[in-house]
This record gives C-alpha cells, sequence and structure tokens, in this order.
C-alpha cells in the first residue's frame, strides 16, 4: 500500500557530537513560568498553576536554517527557553520519577508574534496564529542527560546583536521540570519524542530582519539564530 500524497520528512533534532537525530514527535509549550517574565506581561506568578500550549514539530529550525520573519506581524519577540527531550512516554507520571523520561536538553527560542497572541488574548481566542507559526521553534542540538545531566540551575540568556536583552536562572523556574512533566502527563499521555519548551526569563523583546539572537543555557550550549 502507498501513500495518496508524498510523505515528508519526519521532524527531528541532531544529536550533539554524534551523526545521530532524535525524531520529534510534539512540542509542549509552558507558559509564564519565570516570575519577572510574569510580572512584565502584567500577571501575578504567585496563583497560577501551569499552563501550556503547543506548536508543530514542523515549525523547528535549525540554527543553520535560522529564522525568517514571519508575515502578518510587526512585534516578533524572542523567548530563550531550556528545552526537554522526552526518551520516554507516560502519563500521570509523579515528579519524583519525571527525570527518568528524559533523553536530553537543548536551548530553544519560543518565537512569538506578540502582537497577534495579545489580540488573541484580549478576545478570549486560541493562540496558535501567535505562537505556532512556520519556523516559531529554532532549536539547538540536543545533549543527552547522560552525558551533562539534569540542569536545575545555570544562567539562561539571550543577546541581540551583542546586546543583553534576557536574563534569568534555571533555578527561578516557577514549575521546575520534575513538576511541569508532573502536570503535563497528567493532561496529556506523553510520549518519545515530545519535546517541552519550559518557559522564557524576563527581558522579551522585538526583532527586526538582520538581526542575530545569541541564546545560552548555562551547561546546556548556545545557540546563534540569525533574522532573515
Ligand atoms: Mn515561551
Amino acid at each position: 500500500m502507498g501513500t495518496v500524497i508524498a510523505t515528508w520528512e519526519q521532524p527531528s533534532l541532531a544529536v550533539a557530537d554524534s551523526g545521530d537525530r532524535f525524531p520529534v514527535r510534539r512540542i509542549f509549550c509552558v507558559g509564564r513560568n519565570y516570575a519577572e517574565h510574569a510580572r512584565e506581561m502584567g500577571f501575578d506568578p504567585d496563583r497560577e498553576p501551569p499552563f501550556f500550549f503547543m506548536k508543530p514539530a514542523d515549525a523547528l529550525r535549525s540554527e543553520a536554517e535560522g529564522f525568517p520573519y514571519p508575515t502578518q506581524s510587526e512585534n516578533v519577540h524572542h523567548e530563550v527557553e531550556l528545552v526537554v527531550a522526552l526518551g520516554k512516554g507516560g502519563k500521570e507520571v509523579a515528579k519524583d520519577r519525571a527525570l527518568d523520561l528524559i533523553y536530553g536538553y537543548a536551548v530553544g527560542l519560543d518565537m512569538t508574534r506578540r502582537d497577534l497572541q495579545g489580540a488573541m488574548k484580549k478576545a478570549g481566542r486560541p493562540w496558535e496564529a501567535g505562537k505556532a507559526f512556520d519556523a516559531s521553534a529554532p532549536c539547538g542540538e540536543l545533549q543527552p542527560a547522560a552525558r551533562i545531566g539534569h540542569p536545575k540551575s545555570g544562567r539562561i540568556s539571550l543577546t541581540v546583536n551583542g546586546e543583553a536583552r534576557q536574563t534569568g536562572d534555571l533555578s527561578e523556574l516557577i514549575w521546575s521540570v520534575p513538576e511541569t512533566i508532573e502536570h503535563l502527563s497528567a493532561l496529556f499521555e506523553l510520549k518519545p519524542g515530545d519535546l517541552i519548551f519550559t518557559g522564557t526569563p524576563a527581558g522579551v523583546g522585538p526583532v527586526v530582519p538582520g538581526d542575530v539572537m545569541v541564546a545560552t543555557v548555562e551547561g546546556v550550549g548556545e545557540i546563534t539564530v540569525k533574522v532573515s
């Protein structure tokens, strides 16, 4: 039996220092997971359980592919995030077992059409056009947890054209990676190949074509992504 249209390449991430690829199933993202960023977006970080949204797996782009500025927006923001890649699945996973699911970590960008997202929030509508657009998930190579361990603290930062924009520390996550997996797996059965973008620290802001973003997570790596 054949397929009735041509099949496409499975979205995947490179595994660092190897010729291997990590096939990507789904991309979950955590909203407002650093207190200072929640405040800069106008929310009280103390009263919110974690919430999630998604991007399609084919929104991933490598450093080399860069970030093409999207249509229909005049205010596209960078959000540097620690990305968790699941090598195993599970549902209703307790936080003390959650690290067992993790294959590795990467540095990613949750690129956001902030103007569209703002209009959708105001209208009580879904965020897809603001968050899940084409190429909205630049992401670096995966670092296996077997090699780097599970980072619980360390600087997370982003510069644009060499100028500091975002800075924070992984220890400031409102919902830690294990707690995030516990909450997410209560809502969805998690599967091997799922990614979780864990939220962004304060300092989000706009980019324009020609900008160069450098995103760093201490202990995980650094990516350089050009806006075209
Ligand atoms: Mn984000």
